[in-house]
């Protein structure tokens, strides 16, 4: 058969540069990752097993052979294996999404190794301590074998070999020129002991290698499921190995959670809450979930039936004593258990954060502004335990630069208010300056400041926390305890507001208001209708929603309202103060960060009428 030379995919040339050239101090990773795979593909094929016998194995098991003089290490395991178009897309290229992204932290990050497992590319890190690796592989069922071979450079080469025994061996050929204890220390077998017994304990098929004589092979793992190990008996590192095998993210976990629930249904849990959020998280097809087993046997990976949708992010292990071996996700999403299941351990995450809140602020923002905007999902769920959300948010605010909580939030209220005052938009710069939190500053009101797209929406169908009604500075009249416009001044406006509204034809109503003390005008909702950004939203999902018109409301102390009112009723038919009302409008518009219907027009006006008073 003849040898096939091709070429990696441009993103996955770049990360393998990354790994040939890495100075990350500890290689020896390199040896856990191909574990990794290895014990994965030993997962997948006892899988397929279950349909179909031809593909069941022996012996599933992990080999790790070391040659002194050839200088080489190889990982051999007797799982799925891959077909040859398989190492083509598996190995050759990175296939995830986010790609461009991964590459664009790894140039910047001081360690780039540190980031490589986190998206998948863990093959890759050989290429920190090779000069050249040999993958020979074949998927089970398969009449032939793929040999894939590259020194890390452009190019792999590929060849069809008849004789290869079905699943994966991977062949290190280690790098001689590395320091003075020299990389040859990866073909001892005491370093291999050494390394799977600190990073592979836990992987549930055994990893065996020559003995310390050089003869006789040895099972080097315990092969002990770390949740069924007595708490005060796993320490912390091996939770975090752990963590890394099952995340594929070298970031250790903000909090590592155990439970176990004992009775008719005994289960036992193993979750981390990771340090930070996925690529993929707010991708309907991205990897979500945690690792379903029954009895210490691996049943499935990824699997959401177990938390809520919105603790999406949370990963690890739930082994359920009672469920049948062969279960379906069919009949997750129905069984009752797994609904019990899913409740109690969202319970539990959701008690650990509020955990985390009280006692190490800094952790838990860092949880915060990763995951925040997921956990808010939930609010939009009137099944959930909305309060229990509300509890852990927290929200960017007039008050500071650091978000609040609510609680926190409801302890500043002033005297006499008794609403937690909010405004919504696409970002706080957008909405921080925004005319219609003026008289809230000017009277010190705390506001919070909404920029999430979820809290749009959340903020409509929940009314209150803790018996606070939540209400909008955006919407409706302000309803600020010491404010209303005094009758006389209303009745000296009215042949103004009258005038206004049939001049422009986009508003709804025109009124005076309180709520501005710098700015002339400015442009609220009703207390039923869409604000700007929830409308865009729903345009951009498709739906055809009619603008919605909204109310012009006027700060009666602005000089240029009371010039307008003067100028409406000495010569109300002069065509320039159309034109002045369209301006204010516009402005007002402007000033909230909204779009002009007809930017151009709004720049000549205004140009004609600058050019008349300079
Ligand atoms: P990750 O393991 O994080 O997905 P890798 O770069 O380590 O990323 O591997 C890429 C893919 O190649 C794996 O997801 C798997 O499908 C395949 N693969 C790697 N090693 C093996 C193996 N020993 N047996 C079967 N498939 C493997």
């Amino acid at each position: 058969m003849s040898t096939e030379t091709l070429e990696f995919q441009a993103e996955a040339r770049q990360l393998l540069q990354l790994m040939v050239h890495s100075i990350y101090s500890n290689k020896d990773v390199f040896l856990r990752e191909l574990i990794s795979n290895a014990s994965d593909a030993l997962d997948k094929r006892r899988l397929a097993g279950l349909t179909d016998e031809r593909l069941r194995v022996e012996d599933p098991h992990i080999a790790v052979e070391t040659d002194q003089r050839a200088r080489t290490l190889t990982v051999r395991d007797n799982g799925i294996g891959m077909t040859r178009d398989e190492v083509v897309g598996l190995i050759g290229t990175i296939a995830r999404s986010g790609t461009a992204e991964t590459l664009r932290r790894l140039r910047e990050s001081k360690e780039p190794a540190e980031l490589i497992g986190q998206f998948g590319v863990g093959f890759y890190s050989t290429f920190m301590v090779a000069d050249k690796v040999t993958l020979v592989t074949r998927k089970a069922g398969e009449e032939t074998g793929t040999r894939w071979e590259s020194a890390g450079e452009g190019t792999y080469t590929l060849e069809t070999v008849e004789d290869a025994p079905e699943g994966t061996a991977v062949t290190v050929h280690l790098r001689p020129e590395d320091g003075e204890d020299g990389l040859h220390d990866y073909a001892e077998p005491s370093t291999v002991r050494r390394i799977v017994k600190q990073y592979s304990d836990f992987i549930a098929f055994p990893i065996r290698a020559a003995g310390p004589d050089g003869t006789g092979e040895q099972t080097l793992n315990s092969m002990k499921a770390l949740w069924a190990r007595p708490r005060n008996e796993v320490d912390e590192e091996e939770y975090r190995e752990f963590y890394r095998h099952i995340a594929h993210d070298w970031t250790d976990p903000l909090e590592t959670i155990r439970l176990r629930a004992e009775g008719t249904f005994e289960y036992e849990a193993l979750l981390f809450i990771p340090a930070r959020r996925p690529h993929d998280l707010f991708q309907r097809d991205g990897r979500h979930g945690v690792q379903l087993y029954v009895k210490r046997v691996f049943i499935m990976e990824d699997s959401r039936e177990l938390l809520p949708d919105h603790l999406r992010f949370v990963k690890g292990v739930v082994d359920a004593a009672d469920l049948s071996l062969n279960i379906s996700r069919e009949i997750l999403q129905q069984d009752r258990h797994i609904q019990l299941i899913r409740r109690r351990l969202a319970k539990k995450v959701m008690a650990t954060v509020k955990e985390m809140m009280a006692a190490d602020p800094e952790k838990y923002r860092t949880f915060w502004r990763e995951f925040g905007p997921a956990v808010k999902e939930g609010l939009l769920d009137p099944a959930e335990d909305r309060k229990a959300i509300l509890d852990v948010a927290s929200f960017s605010s007039t008050a500071g630069e650091e978000p609040t909580s609510l609680a926190d939030y409801v302890a500043r209220m002033k005297d006499g208010q008794d609403k937690i005052y909010y405004m919504t938009g696409e970002s706080r710069a957008q909405v921080e300056n925004s005319p219609h939190l003026e008289a809230f500053r000017a009277q010190g009101y705390e506001v919070l400041l909404l920029t999430d797209p979820v809290d749009e929406i959340w903020v409509e169908s929940i009314p209150d926390h803790d018996g606070k009604e939540f209400s909008s500075v955006a919407r409706g009249a302000v309803d600020l305890p010491a404010d209303e416009v005094p009758e006389e001044r209303t009745g000296s406006y009215a042949a103004l507001l009258g005038w206004l509204g049939e001049t422009l034809g986009d508003v709804k109503d025109v009124r005076l208001t309180t709520r501005l003390t710098n700015s002339p005008a400015c442009l609220v909702s009703d207390a039923d209708g869409l604000t700007p950004t929830l409308e865009k939203m729903y345009r951009a999902m498709g739906q055809d929603v009619p603008p919605a018109r909204r109310i012009l409301e006027l700060n009666p102390d602005h000089p240029l309202v009371g010039a307008l009112r003067t100028a409406h009723e000495e010569r109300a038919d002069d065509p320039a103060l159309a034109e002045t009302a369209e301006l204010l409008y516009g402005t007002a518009l402007l000033a909230e960060g909204g779009d002009l219907t007809d930017p151009a027009r709004f720049a000549k006006l205004l140009a004609d009428r600058l050019a008349r008073t300079v």
